[in-house]
């Protein structure tokens, strides 16, 4: 047992070794790499990919974790050998499935996909980038196949973010969500919405960049373990445990979107870098699922970053910051400025309250797109008449459209709904937070995180993927996923009564 869990380990280190070098190699594309290396870059991605997962699918793992499995059996499941052998069994098991071509084509595809998404983005022009999105649903149609299903094709692809999801139950989840959400968004868009011109004005960039930093730093993200860094698309990347790096973007006449996006990516860095260093260069040192990743985002973006008492410790120092923009503005048009609600275009920026529907507009288009039901050239008109239908809008142009989104030119279909489902999962989180630290609010209006981010650290972070999102849940608020707690929380924030 001990020399077999000691070869595992160290083929297993070696494995992770080469997806943070990818993963390097990713990063740099999208902060500092000049434009004209898009190919060469596509190609090394490729390699290094090929071999991470060559070396992972190699026969030699899977006969250790075969002896292994039976010998972990009696172990504490939290345990760090039985976890071990649970996790990458479960990811051998997947991985084996998808051939080596298959894997390479991918990755290949995906780097030519980024490239001609940015330009297409930039200029908008949709036909650039229909054929690399053509080529990605068909891979991951065959990747789809390959890893198989029970009842949905998109079960296969979903599986991946959301170990155990499936597509009908997303869909359940999603239809009553729609049902009771619309009638408060109907309720909240009844009133006249808040004055937030002042949010749109020039903000020198330095200030705002500095400023999202003294946040972060207040909530625990650590820059000794850390960096940021400005990219198209604001996102968080974990080398190690000992290296999770954010990226922002920023207006420069409008604060919202470095401010909250950088609160934001640091909630996911915050969950990487809380994570037990025991578990540094194993498959468990990772988020245990995308929605679970996304509730961490979710909850110091909007549980704590729009809160009334975070603004109460925060309005005076940005008003010290941008005196100009903002001395005549007091905290309570503020906080009502930055809590607005508003159905926009663009679902980076949209508010907490609508935000779920442009995560359903995305779920049912690219459930269509897998499932063969749409083609690619139908997206533009089909992305343009359903957000006209759940938002009451309509797109100019598709930079604001369809091609808004990184996801699909990273070939990540399945993605989209765990960033709804990470809504829920921090609302039922935070429910449980208050019942366990009654003075939260206090705290968080002195600039103290402290004891929030003892309490994630210790019921969510510390496990990594030892436990499951389902795991996580039932262990800290005794029940699995439920819509409830948001909703209430939504109700409570925008004062609408819960006869609705
Ligand atoms: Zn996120």
């Amino acid at each position: 047992m001990e020399q077999a869990f000691v070869a595992l380990k160290e083929r297993l280190a070696q494995v992770e070794d080469l997806r943070a070098a990818a993963d390097v190699l990713e990063w740099d594309q999208e902060t500092y790499m000049p434009p004209g290396a898009g190919a060469a870059r596509a190609a090394q991605i490729a390699t290094v990919r090929r071999l991470a997962h060559e070396r992972f699918t190699d026969e030699a793992v899977g006969a250790l974790l075969e002896k292994l499995a039976p010998a972990v059996e009696d172990r504490d499941p939290l345990s760090f050998e039985a976890s071990l052998v649970r996790v990458a069994r479960r990811d051998y098991e997947q991985a084996t499935k998808l051939s080596v071509d298959l894997v390479g084509a991918l990755a290949e595809a995906v780097s030519l996909a980024k490239e001609a998404w940015k330009e297409a983005k930039e200029t908008n022009a949709f036909p650039v980038f229909a054929p690399h999105l053509q080529r990605l649903v068909e891979l991951n149609v065959e990747k789809a196949e390959a890893l198989g299903y029970a009842d949905r094709r998109y079960d296969a692809l979903l599986d991946q973010y959301e170990p155990g999801l499936k597509t009908a139950e997303v869909e359940r989840v999603f239809q009553d969500l729609a049902k009771k959400l619309v009638p408060i968004v109907h309720a909240v868009a009844a009133h006249e919405p808040p004055d937030d011109s002042f949010l749109h004005q020039p903000f020198s960039e330095e200030k705002q960049w500095a400023f999202g930093v003294s946040v972060i730093q207040d909530f625990g993200y650590d820059f000794e373990r850390g960096r940021q860094d400005r990219s198209l698309h604001p996102f968080s990347t974990a080398f190690a445990i000992s290296d999770v790096r954010i990226t922002t973007r920023i207006k420069a006449e409008f604060l919202n979107t470095a401010l909250f996006g950088t609160l934001h990516e640091a909630g996911h860095a915050l969950y990487e870098q809380g994570i037990d260093p025991e578990l540094e260069r194993t498959p468990l040192a990772d988020g245990t699922s995308l929605a679970m990743h996304e509730s961490q985002s979710r909850l110091w973006e909007i549980l704590v970053g729009r809160s009334r008492p975070f603004w109460q410790h925060y309005y005076p120092r940005l008003q010290a910051t941008f005196p100009t923009q903002l001395s005549g503005v007091s905290l309570e048009a503020f906080y009502r400025a930055v809590n607005k609600v508003q159905p926009s275009l663009i679902r980076v920026e949209a508010d907490g309250l609508t935000y779920n529907l442009h995560i359903m507009l995305r779920f049912d288009i690219e459930q269509a797109l897998i499932e063969g039901r749409v083609g690619v050239n139908d997206l533009p008109d089909l992305w343009n008449e359903t957000m006209h239908e759940y938002l009451g809008l309509r797109p100019a142009t598709d930079t604001e459209g369809v091609l808004q989104d990184i996801h699909w030119s990273l070939g990540a279909f399945g993605y989209f709904p765990t960033y709804a489902l990470g809504n829920l999962i921090s609302a039922q989180l935070f429910e449980k937070i208050r019942a366990d630290l009654p003075d939260l609010d206090q705290e968080i209006s002195r600039g103290r995180f402290a004891p929030l981010l003892h309490w994630l650290r210790t019921h969510v972070h510390q496990y990594g993927r030892k436990l499951t999102a389902t795991e996580i849940l039932e262990r800290t608020t005794g029940e699995g996923l439920t819509a409830e707690p948001w909703l209430a929380f939504v109700r409570e924030k925008y004062g609408v009564s819960m006869s609705n």
